[in-house]
């Protein structure tokens, strides 16, 4: 199959002024259009190419000589999470089961904010910090370069891209003020709840 760039799920100003059209024509337009081109570069000819993203990337993860595969693919697949990790109307409070069981797993919100903040500042260099689902809790984690949640077992429920091709147009070195602006603007608690929902399910 040939891997296609997924349509964006808002208009490239539609996140202004948190992040910027610019941003997004180079982010999405440019980086997450790269990786698919490299990605179809990559597979074809072998014994992958016919296969969906989800086992590109499990099925290179960890192998020495599938290395740009794996990140390329990776990389498609994160962004996608990361565009619908965000919204126009983000930000604000989880409700319903999400909000269950963030006061369960974390015992506040604001200690889920600062765990999640802090995944997201102190990831070394460039990566990603993630809310997952794993044996019944929510957790933070964050992965470097383009390691994504979804080669183990935890469940991804939502993401910041912390590449400085996220935030550097817009915010310069100042990654706490994007990683705040996600949190408080952004965060599309609709799609981590219903991505709970799915992990739930099984
Ligand atoms: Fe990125």
């Amino acid at each position: 199959m040939t891997h296609t760039l997924p349509k964006l799920p808002y208009a490239m100003n539609a996140l202004e002024p948190h992040i910027s059209e610019r941003t997004l024509e180079f982010h999405y337009g440019k980086h997450h259009q790269a990786y698919v081109d490299n990605l179809n570069k990559f597979v074809k000819d072998t014994d992958l190419e016919n296969k969906t993203l989800v086992e590109v990337i499990r099925a290179s993860a960890g192998k020495s000589d599938m290395v740009p595969i794996f990140n390329n693919a990776a990389q498609v697949w994160n962004h996608t999470f990361y565009w619908h990790s965000m919204s126009p109307d983000g930000g604000g409070m989880p409700s319903g089961k999400l909000l269950e069981m963030l006061l369960a797993s974390f015992g506040d919100l604001a200690k889920f904010e600062e765990q999640f903040k802090q995944a997201a500042i102190s990831q070394f260099g460039s990566g990603w910090a993630w809310l997952v689902y794993e044996d019944g809790a929510l957790k933070v984690t964050k992965t470097s370069n383009a390691e994504t949640p979804l080669t183990g077992k935890q469940k991804p429920l939502l993401t910041c891209d912390v590449w400085e091709h996220a935030y550097y147009l817009d915010y310069q070195n100042r990654r706490p003020d994007y990683v705040g602006t996600f949190f408080g603007h952004l965060a599309n608690w609709d799609f981590a709840a219903a991505n709970l929902e799915d992990a739930l399910k099984g």
